[in-house]
């Protein structure tokens, strides 16, 4: 098939890839010259691991090129992928400046087959505006299909290839087959392809993260009750996930949620709710609980060196919302970075991917560092906060020659308590009793 992907970041760039890599012909479109550029050149202009080879195989094969020419793309190809990036506004609606933008200036290129394909996350409705728009642009009906994307940053490859469901939209069944025939290469292993309503693809994806945020700050408030109430999360999260209703996924207490869909997409789902003139309630909760727990670490660093970081140096290892990326959006790390910069520390920094990223925030305000061994140099304190794997193993011994205090700050729980203080560390962690 002849696909254009219009937006080619994180979701269109590996959804296009690997719809090349699947035998299709694939064009990905931004508006971003720098972006095409470097993807021309062969440079992958995001960290996501497997990315970048297949990106080269593809476009060595031919099958996968790339332009900024909307027109060009859209004319040549009969299934336009739409998957511009959708940000929150100010209210926390979501905003679909670029997809009206992207919509209007494709209208007069599409072939008379051609069915338009929402991929990124869109309020409900919005199916329905770019089916009506484009009747109005062009005097006849346009298929438009919607077919949100589950991938998680870190392992969006996989999550392409084999992905638990996938699930569209559509006003015509013969428009779901043409679908179905894109997905089948990756739902060989009796993976489920749903078809439904446009507003009910919408909103499944939405209703999909805001459950798993719900979980996440559920967890998180139970761990901070479990602090205040002298148990263990730890425990208590295997106390109840060996009930089968219950289970053990995305019940991880830590530092909150961050990156570009959860807190956007919670919001957004709440504007919606609010719009119709409903109170939602339970989105509300888990926004605010997760902006509170982005705190939790900050306060206990306030709370060790008794309100005054002053000139204290600390270490910060891991800056990414989560491991295995370099996305910063909305990262736990940066609420830790803004306190300890506004309140005179010297934080110094290491991540394995997302340093660049940081670097373009804060500049020369921080030291940035090559190891994360190297941030433990004259270090006062460790805090730690996305759970990279090469930081669950370290030299204990190392870090202690290394610090100039000997306590660590642990917003992921990687380490055990009673260890930490046979190494010779005091240890504070999110839900469980402080190794003092
Ligand atoms: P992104 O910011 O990485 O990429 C968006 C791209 O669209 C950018 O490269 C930008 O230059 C391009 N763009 C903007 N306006 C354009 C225009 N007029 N024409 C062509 N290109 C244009 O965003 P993303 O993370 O890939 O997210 C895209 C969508 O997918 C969002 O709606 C997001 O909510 C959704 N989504 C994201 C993820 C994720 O993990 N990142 C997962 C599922 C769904």
């Amino acid at each position: 098939m002849k696909i254009a992907m219009i937006g080619t970041g994180y979701v269109g760039l590996v959804t296009g890839t690997c719809f090349a890599d699947s035998g299709n012909d694939v064009v990905c479109v931004d508006i971003d010259e720098e972006k095409i550029a470097a993807l021309k050149a062969g440079e992958i202009p995001i960290y996501e691991p497997g990315l970048s080879e297949l990106v080269v195989r593809n476009s060595e094969s031919g099958r996968l090129t790339f332009t900024t020419d909307l027109a060009d793309g859209v004319s040549r190809s009969q299934i336009i992928y739409l998957a511009v990036g959708t940000p929150p506004a100010a209210d926390g609606s979501a905003d679909l400046t670029a997809l009206r933008a992207v919509v209007d200036q494709m209208a007069p290129h599409l072939t008379d087959d051609a069915v338009v394909v929402t991929k990124s996350t869109v309020p409900v409705g919005t199916n329905q505006f770019i089916f009506e728009r484009l009747q109005e642009l062009l005097g006849r009906e346009v298929d438009v299909a919607s077919n949100p994307e589950f991938l998680k940053e870190g392992a969006a490859i996989d999550d392409f290839m084999k992905p638990d469901r996938v699930v569209v939209g559509v006003r015509r069944a013969e428009v779901a087959e043409i679908l179905n025939e894109l997905y089948r290469p990756f739902l060989r292993t009796d993976r489920p392809f749903l078809a439904m309503s446009p507003q009910s693809a919408e909103l499944t994806k939405y209703v999909a993260n805001a459950l798993l945020s719900t979980k996440i700050s559920f967890i998180n408030e139970m761990a901070n009750l479990c602090e205040q109430m002298g148990g263990d999360i730890n425990d208590v999260r295997r106390g109840i996930g060996h009930d089968q209703r219950i289970g053990f996924a995305f019940l991880f207490p830590g530092v909150g949620y961050g990156g570009s869909c959860f807190p956007k997409d919670v919001r957004a789902l709440a504007s919606m709710a609010r719009d119709l003139g409903l109170d939602p309630r339970i989105m509300d909760a888990v926004d605010s609980v997760n902006q509170h727990q982005k705190t939790v670490l900050v306060d206990k660093i306030k709370n060790y060196f008794e309100g005054d970081v002053t000139g204290k140096r600390i270490a910060v290892w891991g800056l990414a919302f989560k491991p295995r990326t370099d996305d910063i959006r909305e990262a736990p790390a940066l609420t830790l970075l803004d306190y300890l910069l506004e309140n005179g520390a010297q934080p110094q920094v290491h991540d394995p991917e997302a340093s660049e990223n940081i670097r373009a925030r804060y500049g020369n305000k921080l030291v940035y560092c090559e190891s994360a061994m190297d941030a433990l140099n004259g270090a006062d304190a460790l805090a730690i906060n996305t759970e990279w794997k090469a930081y669950h193993n370290p030299d204990f011994d190392d870090m202690k020659n290394r610090m100039n205090g000997r306590v660590i700050f642990d917003g992921r729980n990687l380490y055990e308590p009673e260890q930490m203080l046979k190494k010779g560390f005091s240890y504070y962690s999110i839900g469980r009793p402080p190794a003092l």
